[in-house]
């Protein structure tokens, strides 16, 4: 067990222990934020026939004006079998997309009249974006509407996919009470579970929402014990307390690979499995829990999804660093002239949820490292 690791170090140890993925076809239709679990080639050559990439007249580059279109009727796409151009000066009328008559090399668009410039590179030629048998998609891809596209372009109906992994996600906390509910004094509405569900989802998780657990070792071992799933995050009950009952059952208990990473907010995580179940125990404070999630829960579930994009921003509002670890202030990032600049907005505390909402990135501090207005800094930008 290793403890007060960096970021980079606790993914990798986290990697040690990947989510067991399965596979399972899907269609297209189906196939959106997916990730592949097949090599594809193309099953045809693109295009698969020369073709004419304008509306206008087919004809051939080395005949003589003015045209003649007489007896040819328009080449639509779709058409089998187009008529050859037997005559110098024939002109074919012919359709964006459709096959190029025999004796024809070169296209005038419509606009510039059937006498006009002939264009040999409006026929897109066969096999000219790509050939039969090309790997265009490979597993790992992450099946963007534009990688739909290409494989229904290759031939694909359905596709190989990694089944979307099951994380059962659940809150510990006395204090904790389910939106909805009325609170006494003492309480606070639970929170977290929400975001980290929809966080989920966001890359591409089947997130299973359990009910708060209270602060018991009893309570949260049974909890683990009922689960069926691939992964568990907890959240609540990781640092020094008396009743982080989580940190205390995994040592005791379960198998602990990493507690505490060098970030603020953020720093009590810890990393382990539960009877052989990869276990991540997150931070209670609502702040940390999103951010660890992003920071080093995303990358290890789902590193074809990234949450945010590396920056360089200058800061117009000065920030302070953390001693010993990398600090991530929640700062809005946004274009000004040719540089991105950054500002802070409301109290930084790691148990305002606001501060996520209020901002759209955090700076990425090196330890012991502050920050002035003017200066330019690493950050990072969410989706
Ligand atoms: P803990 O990590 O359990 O010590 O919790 C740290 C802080 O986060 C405490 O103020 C908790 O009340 C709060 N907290 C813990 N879990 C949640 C949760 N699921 N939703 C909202 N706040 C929480
Ligand atoms: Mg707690």
């Amino acid at each position: 067990m290793e403890t007060f690791v960096t970021i980079e170090r606790a993914l990798a140890i986290a990697r040690e222990t990947p989510v067991r993925f399965t596979t399972e076809k899907v269609s297209l239709n189906k196939a959106h934020n997916r990730i592949l679990a097949q090599d594809l080639q193309s099953k045809v050559d693109d295009p698969p026939f020369d073709n004419s990439a304008m509306d206008g007249w087919a004809v051939n580059s080395k005949g003589t004006t003015p045209r003649d279109t007489t007896g040819y009727s328009t080449v639509r796409a779709g058409d089998h079998d187009p008529e050859w151009l037997t005559e110098d000066d024939a002109a074919c009328p012919i359709m964006t997309g459709a096959p190029i008559p025999p004796g024809a090399d070169a296209i005038v668009m419509k606009e510039d009249g059937v006498n006009g410039k002939a264009h040999t590179n409006f026929i897109r030629k066969r096999g000219e974006n790509f050939l039969e048998g090309d790997t265009l998609l490979e597993t790992g891809q992450l099946m963007t509407p534009s990688a739909i596209s290409l494989a229904a372009t290759m031939g694909y109906e359905t596709i190989l996919v990694r089944s979307k992994p099951k994380i059962a996600v659940i809150s510990t906390g006395d204090e904790l009470i389910a939106p909805g509910n009325g609170l006494e004094y003492g309480q606070i509405y639970e929170s977290n579970s929400y975001g980290l569900c929809a966080l989920l989802e966001k890359i591409g998780c089947i997130a299973i929402h359990h009910s708060v657990v209270e602060d018991s070792i009893e309570g949260l071992r049974n909890t683990l014990n009922s689960l069926d799933c691939d992964a568990i995050l907890t959240s609540g009950g990781v640092s020094m307390g008396e009743f982080d009952y989580v940190r205390k059952l995994m040592e005791e208990e379960g198998d602990l690979h990493f507690w505490k990473v060098a970030m603020r907010p953020g720093g009590p995580p810890l990393f382990g499995t539960w009877d052989g179940t990869p276990l991540f125990g997150l931070p209670g404070n609502p702040v940390s829990s999103h951010l660890v999630f992003t920071m080093i829960v995303a990358p290890w579930l789902a590193p074809e999804v990234p949450l945010a994009k590396e920056v360089r921003v200058r800061m117009k509002d000065p920030v302070k660093g953390a001693p010993g670890k990398v600090c991530l202030r929640r700062i809005q990032i946004s274009p000004e002239g040719d540089e991105l600049v950054a500002t802070t907005h409301t109290h930084q505390g790691s148990g305002n949820i606001h501060s996520l909402v209020a901002h759209n990135g955090v700076t990425y501090l090196p330890p012991d490292t502050g920050a002035n207005a003017g200066d330019i800094i690493t950050a990072l930008w969410f989706h």
